[in-house]
């Protein structure tokens, strides 16, 4: 999980995810089975006016794993307070609600939250503030030195998004292998897993 810094809320948003999210909460209470659909703005689903701006932010990697490049099918965008949790009903719009997440990531999250669960656009978060990378396995761990809320939030946060799954790991481990023995010298941007990396 590398760091981002969020924009500010897009005006598209701004003046109308509470409205929305009331809308999708009043549909989800009167019928369970509701499923969310992004509203349509000038013709256009939301979702597609919201992409850019959170490729951008994360320069167009995954906000969870880093994984780079996104492709086409994997540029969803997650709700990281699940929309399928009546408590978040009234998020499923709200900008610091929504993350740019791969295939990888959308399957390993699914409707899972915890509170614990860690952000990477937080003012507070750091990579090597809660997780340790081991550069033998390619493996992430809660970083022992770190207090013990931090480690079990590191903890949490590996399981939800199962960071060692080991597809996940061997991509981790030939990214290493790229960018420090071949070394082709590209800048860090077009890489994975940019916070073992720089
Ligand atoms: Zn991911």
């Amino acid at each position: 999980m590398n760091r981002f810094t969020r924009t500010v809320c897009p005006a598209i948003l701004s003046e109308k995810w509470e409205e929305w999210g009331n809308r999708y909460s009043s549909n989800r209470v009167r019928n369970p089975g509701f499923s969310f659909q992004w509203p349509e703005v000038n013709g256009k689903p939301l979702n597609q006016w919201l992409l850019p701006d959170l490729l951008a932010m994360t320069q167009h990697h995954c906000s969870y794993c880093d994984g780079y490049p996104l492709r086409l099918a994997d540029k969803t965008i997650d709700h990281f307070r699940p929309k399928s949790n009546p408590e978040f009903y009234g998020e499923v719009c709200k900008w610091e609600n929504l993350y740019v997440s791969c295939g990888h990531c959308q399957k390993a999250k699914m409707e899972e939250y915890h509170s614990g669960l860690l952000r990477p656009d937080a003012s507070d978060y750091d990579f090597f503030r809660y997780f340790v990378y081991n550069y033998t396995d390619h493996t992430i761990h809660p970083n022992p030195l770190a207090v013990i809320a931090d480690q079990e939030r590191a903890e949490v946060t590996i399981e939800i998004l199962h960071l060692n799954e080991s597809g996940l790991v061997e991509a981790r481990r030939m990214e290493y292998n790229r960018f420090f023995v071949s070394n082709p010298g590209l800048l860090p941007e077009i890489y994975s897993f940019r916070f073992i990396l720089i």
